[in-house]
Formats: structure tokens, C-alpha cells, sequence
């Protein structure tokens, strides 16, 4: 592990964007207030951003209302609707560097990794769903009788969108990708810990042409900006990121309004390497599928189940590669592991560190803070985790890793489904039959074989269990933003 921090060698992003976007224009909080976006690298505030509430949340709905109803996005054909999704996706590739390292500077993620994966990804989305626009149709339906019965997908409406800080611009396009697609308008919520790249983002979709008034954004908190917008009467549908304690506020909120819910939730998701596996390939997939953006990802590979002959030899990559991991200023682009969010990560984070020692796991690599200013963590490494620990069960969200030994496959199929979680899974192992096996028994909304955290636009991702409800990409993603209409006509 590198011990020094090395400078910056990207150029600090301007900020340009900081107050509420409604209606396409940028107005401060109807309160007045801000609140501060912090550089988690080094615990300095970047900028103050407009705190949004209840008012400012109405005046947004208002906006998506008219833009859904009267605008020009109302009477738009599909196909240019996608077209001006493709000259957002455009405009990103433009900016691509700026957007990285402004990405980067407000959540701490290397900015490699913002360009490498976040940045791409987010663009072929928004390419992918694109091309949906005019791929959204219904059926003509045989009926009983002298009818002409046929089925129309419509946008479901107004929809509210509240996202996490992990991938802010990833779950911009994750969100916006089918609501645009499917016609409908937005008012999205960025996490309070990075909203700088979705007001961004924001602006960059209106020089791309889509109307005012369809992309609204309201940064501000969860318990007051956010559950406006659950709660909002103007509001059809909610997609919702997060913990899963959030969700289950949200769903009693949403009930007054019976409004439509998606949630993409949290995981603690069992990566198993079988003694027959490519082990090379194994210990890079466990490795990248655990500390990839310092342990922040809801699919993270936080059960590592290793088949007991090979357990010593597996633990052993792992650790010199933790050894070797460079840590440090996230904008230099040679850093491999930034900062955790926040403080309050950060402390969780340690908290588990902590229980994971005084439950008796063995700590082999990490188990520190890492310098002295910023919220950085140490890859640390547990074996010797037993699957009642607390660091086996709740989802840490950090880069610790924990080390499961397993003897055969009966077992671990019930093992690894042993959690009120089912958002991914993983199967490292030669045997093709093996493979299948495990992938159709395990319960989990993916299962990765010989490979981990493999996305793509058309390939849909989403929980079993408590991880999730409904699915995001692919066709599957647009199911939430489309009811179905039944016309029915008497033919005389
Ligand atoms: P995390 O702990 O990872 O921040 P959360 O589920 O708390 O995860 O936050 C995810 C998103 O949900 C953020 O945008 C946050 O502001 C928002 N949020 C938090 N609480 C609520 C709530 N009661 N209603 C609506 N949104 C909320």
C-alpha cells in the first residue's frame, strides 16, 4: 500500500451548478437554505447547494405536470424523443473528462474508475434506452365477439426518482434511460453526499434539447426533500436506490397515493470459488468484486465461500493484493482505492471492523484507517467468518471483505441463501454443470459465473427477497415506467 497521498494531476472541476433545476430554470431553495457538499479526500467543503423541501419539490411536479400534459414532449414522436436521448448521451462523451473528475472530486471514487466504468456505462445506457422509444408498442388482442381490441403502452406519468451516492451519474442514466424512453417526465433526487454531476447532468439535457420541465432536480435530504416527492398526490410512480430501511419508509409513505414503487436495494451476496476453478481468475474476480469503488456497491462480493483445500492458497492472493493496492488522492488518475463517502460510512465501516475482531474473525490485511485526513480505509480482510457474525449477515458497504470456508456443494447452495438478501451471486468453477446448478438454485436477482460485476444496458438487474422489487435494465426496466391500456371498439 502506498503511504502518501500523491498530488492531484487533474485539474480541480468547476462547479456550475448548485440550485434546484425546475421548469429548466435554476432557482434557489424556496427556504433559502444550503447545505455543504464535502470533498471526502480531504474533508473540505466543495460548494453549497440549494436545500430542497416540500415547496420546491410542488413547484417541480408542477413543472413534469405541464411538460407530461401540454409541453412538446407530449406530442413529440418517439423516435426524436431517442434522438435527443442519444445527443445527451452525445454531449456526455464531450464532457466525459469533466463529468469523471467532477464524479470523482464529490464522491471520492478514483477517477480512473469514473472513466473507465461510470462514464461509459451511463452513456451506453442512455444509448441503449434510446433506441426504445420507438420500440415501445402494444398488441391486437383476438377477443370474443364483434371487437377490435388492441393494448397501448403508455408513460406512467410524473415520476419521482431518488438515487444513491455510489454511482451518481450511473443512476442518473439508469433512472432517466426508461423514463425518457417511455415519455415520461421526472423529478429526480440526488443524494445529499454528491448531487454535483445530477445538476450537471441536468444541464447538459437541456442544451440536448429536451424540453424544459421534463428533467427536474431537487437536491436536498431524504427525510424532507425526498419524502416530499414520495408523498406528493402529483407523483405516479416512485424508483427508489437505497438501504432497504428506506424503502420500507417509503412504501408506508407511498400508500396514502398507492403510488407504483421500484426499488433497487442493498445485498450481501455470496461469491463462491470452487477448488476447480481458474484460481488466478477467481482471486482478481474476488478482489475487484468486493473493493471496486471502496466496497460501495450494492452487489458487492461480501461472502467469499472458498472451498476448504484451497482456502489458505485463495486467502494468500488476496492479501498481497490488498498489500500492494494504491491508495490515495482519487483525481490522481494512477489511485486505485479513494476515500469512503462520508464520515458517517466511515465510521460505520469501522464499527464493523471493529465487531468483526471482537467476534473473533481473524483480521489478516487492513483493519485501519489509512492517513491521517480523509475518510480512507484499509483493504481489510477477514477469515475465520463464521456465517452468524454480524460481518457475514449486514451489509457493510466498505472494503472488508469476509472469508468463508465451504466443503461441497449441498451445502453452500443453503449457506448462500441463508440472508433476507438476493441481489447477486457468484460461482467460480470449470465444471459447467456445476455452474448451472448453483446458478438456477442460488436466489439472487444475477449469477455471475466465472466473472463479477458484468453489466449491461440490456442485461436486467434487480433483487430477490429484500434486495429489491422489479428490475432495472434491458426491456424489463421499462415495465416500471408503462402502464398497459386495453381499447376496446365495437366494430357494429
Ligand atoms: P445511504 O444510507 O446509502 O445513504 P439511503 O437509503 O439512506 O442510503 O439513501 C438513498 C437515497 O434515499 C438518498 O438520496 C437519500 O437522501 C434518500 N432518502 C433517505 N431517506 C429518505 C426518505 N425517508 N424518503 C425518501 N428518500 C429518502
Amino acid at each position: 500500500m502506498a503511504t502518501v497521498a500523491s498530488e492531484p494531476k487533474i485539474a480541480r472541476p468547476q462547479i456550475r451548478q448548485t440550485n434546484c433545476f425546475i421548469g429548466g430554470q435554476w432557482i434557489p431553495a424556496a427556504s433559502g437554505k444550503t447545505f455543504e457538499t464535502i470533498n471526502p479526500a480531504t474533508e473540505e467543503v466543495i460548494a453549497q447547494v440549494a436545500e430542497g423541501d416540500a415547496e420546491d419539490v410542488d413547484k417541480a411536479v408542477h413543472a413534469a405536470r405541464e411538460a407530461l400534459e401540454r409541453g412538446p414532449w407530449a406530442t413529440m414522436d418517439a423516435r426524436d424523443r431517442g434522438a435527443l436521448m442519444n445527443k445527451l448521451a452525445d454531449l456526455m462523451t464531450e464532457e466525459l473528462d469533466e463529468l469523471a473528475a467532477l464524479e470523482s472530486l464529490d464522491n471520492g471514487k478514483p477517477v480512473r474508475d469514473a472513466r473507465a466504468a461510470d462514464l461509459p456505462l451511463a452513456i451506453d445506457c442512455l444509448r441503449y434506452y434510446a433506441g426504445w422509444a420507438d420500440k415501445l408498442h402494444g398488441q391486437t388482442i383476438p377477443v370474443r365477439g364483434n371487437y377490435f381490441t388492441y393494448t397501448r403502452r403508455e408513460p406512467v406519468g410524473v415520476v419521482g426518482q431518488i438515487i444513491p451516492w455510489n454511482f451518481p451519474i450511473l443512476m442518473v442514466a439508469w433512472k432517466w434511460g426508461p423514463a425518457l424512453a417511455a415519455g415520461c417526465t421526472i423529478v429526480m433526487k440526488p443524494a445529499e453526499q454528491t448531487p454535483l454531476t445530477c445538476l450537471r447532468l441536468a444541464r447538459l439535457a437541456q442544451k440536448a434539447g429536451i424540453p424544459d420541465g421534463v428533467i427536474n432536480v431537487v437536491p436536498g435530504y431524504g427525510p424532507t426533500a425526498g419524502a416530499s416527492i414520495v408523498k406528493h398526490p402529483g407523483v405516479d410512480k416512485v424508483a427508489f436506490t437505497g438501504e432497504h430501511i428506506t424503502a420500507q419508509t417509503i412504501m408506508r409513505d407511498a400508500s396514502q397515493t398507492l403510488k407504483r414503487l421500484s426499488f433497487e436495494l442493498g445485498g450481501k451476496s455470496p461469491n463462491i470459488v470452487f477448488a476447480d476453478s481458474d484460481l488466478d481468475a477467481a482471486a482478481a474476480g474476488a478482489h475487484f468484486g468486493l473493493y471496486f469503488n471502496q466496497g460501495q456497491c450494492c452487489c458487492a462480493g461480501s461472502r467469499l465461500f472458498v472451498e476448504e483445500k484451497v482456502h489458505d492458497e485463495f486467502v494468500d492472493r488476496i492479501a498481497s493484493m490488498n498489500k500492494t493496492r494504491k491508495l490515495g488522492d482519487p483525481l490522481d488518475p494512477t489511485t486505485e482505492q479513494g476515500p469512503q463517502v462520508d464520515k458517517a460510512q466511515f465510521d460505520k465501516i469501522m464499527k464493523y471492523i471493529g465487531l468483526g475482531q471482537s467476534e473473533g474473525a481473524k483480521c489478516v490485511t487492513g483493519g485501519k484507517r489509512f492517513g491521517e485526513r480523509g475518510y480512507y480505509i484499509e483493504p481489510t480482510l477477514f477469515t475465520g467468518v463464521e456465517d452468524e457474525m454480524k460481518i457475514a449477515r449486514e451489509e457493510i458497504f466498505g472494503p472488508v471483505l469476509s472469508v468463508l470456508k465451504f466443503k461441497n456443494v449441498d451445502e453452500i447452495v443453503e449457506r448462500s441463501n441463508n440472508t433476507f438478501y438476493g441481489l447477486a451471486a457468484a460461482v467460480w468453477t470449470r465444471d459447467v454443470g456445476k455452474a448451472h446448478k448453483l446458478a438456477a438454485s442460488l436466489k439472487a436477482g444475477t449469477v455471475w459465473v466465472n466473472c463479477y460485476d458484468v453489466f449491461d444496458a440490456a442485461a436486467p438487474f434487480g433483487g430477490f427477497k429484500m434486495s429489491g422489487q422489479g428490475r432495472e435494465l434491458g426491456e424489463r426496466g421499462l415495465d416500471a415506467y408503462t402502464e398497459w391500456k386495453t381499447v376496446t371498439v365495437a366494430l357494429g
